[in-house]
């Protein structure tokens, strides 16, 4: 029996709910008065049901869907502005015990090397992720209860916090680790995490055991109510996503947005970011054997749902899309891309290069310099902020500065400074010139005097040689 507020997976994420809303959008996928009032809804930014969006995500009238699309557009602007937030991935290890089918590191893959780092080999990546540029990571590792304990993990992220090289540190540590305890929850948030991410892969129950037949991941419960564990051990920045692909997307859809419902109605803080990986070649994965692969353009008609479904929430897109995808993406939703990723353990310095260990490969190549020019190129300001979790602005505190508006007199400035200490610090002589033209236009906007005299100021500070400012 379907309930938002459980704290069982199998009623908050309802299988008969989720069959009867595609019901419910297959019924009204031409229903023009139906569409037209969620449209409308979206617009006033009130976000959607998992039932309204749904049939947005099935709608066949094309010149509904041009304003689904446009909508979305309008949205991203209003909450993102152009800011584009630059992360990165840091792999520690891709020891697992778990039998996931879609992923290299799955524990019966004999032939992928097994690695992790090393404390002082993950000084060397993080010296190299400096080195680019990048303030913010999110660290990957495989479950593997005697090769990556949870004291591994929080030794290792004292480790990255604890780097400081030439002018570079890392600001935010986001950790995407297996669903775990309560107590391991508390551990991470005392360690000062970021966001906490996991994805459910996918939230067809009887799909998600076939695909994960062994280790402690098959259970569905444990891993669907993990969020959950993580809000009672204090964590409350929590990052969602599925891997589209895996399922129908039209099932995994729905079940992504009733999580979201969940988290806001039983945990009080909806997802601080949702990710949208598609399945992706890999070692020993061909993703033309799932026969669920979603196409671009349905691709994109899921982003512009989701934005406009829970328009306060981030998103999330990785180096696994080409540069065609990530371009479109971005006009109609996405906050966060990673840039110059590599998806090997070791992959940014120990054992550059070798990409034996990558979890898949990667469409998207380009150097974090050619990326940040690039968006640059387009009208974008990429950021490399982590002010809000560094000023306290987590959970609840965020989401209510986030929906009054507010927020957005915080994150202009802050993508400005960041940007200028990129530019001072490790842009190509090109770049810098891009970026300080886009920082002169940028500053121009901001219609608040107060504000644009205490940016610049400090950015003449960032010239004279400080670093690390913020609002
Ligand atoms: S997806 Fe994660 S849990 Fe599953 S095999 Fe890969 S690393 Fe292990
Ligand atoms: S000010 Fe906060 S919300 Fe804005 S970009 Fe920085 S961390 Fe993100």
């Amino acid at each position: 029996m379907y309930d938002v507020k459980s704290s069982r997976a199998e009623e908050f994420i309802d299988d008969a709910e989720i069959r009867a809303t595609l019901r419910y959008a297959e019924q009204n996928r031409s229903n023009r008065t139906l569409i037209e009032d969620i449209i409308g809804k979206a617009a006033r930014f009130e976000g959607l049901t998992h039932r309204e969006a749904a049939v947005l995500l099935d709608c066949d009238q094309p010149d509904l869907n041009e304003r689904v699309f446009k909508l979305a557009e309008d949205i991203k602007k209003r909450f993102y502005g152009n800011r584009i937030v630059m992360f990165a991935p840091l792999y520690l290890s891709n020891y697992c015990v778990n039998g996931c089918v879609y992923c290299p590191y799955h524990a019966k893959n004999r032939h992928i090397p097994r690695r992790k780092l090393s404390q002082e080999e993950i000084r060397r990546e993080v010296i190299a992720l400096q080195d680019m540029g990048h303030k913010r990571l999110a660290i990957e590792l495989g479950e593997h209860p005697v090769q990556n304990p949870i004291e591994y993990v929080l030794e290792s992220i004292k480790t990255i916090y604890g780097i400081h090289h030439r002018n570079g540190d890392i600001r935010r540590v986001n950790v995407n680790i297996a669903a775990t305890t309560v107590e391991n929850y508390r551990k991470l948030k005392e360690a000062g995490i970021g966001t906490y991410i996991l994805f459910q892969e996918t939230y067809n129950k009887a799909n998600y055991e076939a695909l994960h037949p062994s280790g402690p991941k098959s259970d569905y419960a444990w891993h669907t109510e993990a969020m959950d564990r993580a809000r009672a051990g204090g964590i409350d920045d929590m990052g969602i996503g599925v891997l589209f692909g895996l399922t129908g997307y039209r099932y995994d859809f729905v079940g992504l947005m009733m999580h979201a419902e969940h988290m806001e109605a039983a945990l009080g803080v909806g997802p601080h970011t949702i990710s949208v990986p598609r399945i992706r070649p890999a070692d020993d994965i061909n993703p033309d054997e799932f026969a669920d692969a979603v196409p671009d353009d349905k691709f994109l008609h899921i982003v512009a749902v989701i934005r406009c479904a829970v328009p306060y929430t981030g998103m999330i897109i990785s180096t696994r899309e080409s540069e065609k995808v990530r371009r479109r993406v971005l006009d109609l939703g996405i906050s966060q891309i990673s840039g110059a990723s590599r998806t090997s353990v070791g992959g940014y310095s120990v054992d550059a290069g070798d990409e034996d260990t990558a979890q898949f490969d990667l469409a998207d190549t380009r150097t974090l310099d050619e990326v940040v020019g690039w968006l640059l190129d387009l009208g974008y300001i990429p950021s490399f902020c982590t002010a809000c979790y560094r000023a306290g602005r987590t959970g609840e505190r965020f989401m209510k500065i986030c929906k009054s508006g507010k927020i957005q007199d915080c994150c202009t400035p802050n993508a400005i400074l960041t940007l200028k200490e990129y530019l001072l610090d490790y842009a190509s002589p090109e770049t810098r010139r891009k970026g300080l033209g886009v920082i002169d236009r940028e500053i121009e906007k901001i219609g608040n005097e107060a504000l644009r005299k205490a940016l610049r100021e400090d950015l003449l500070k960032l010239e004279k040689g400080e670093r690390d400012l913020r609002f």
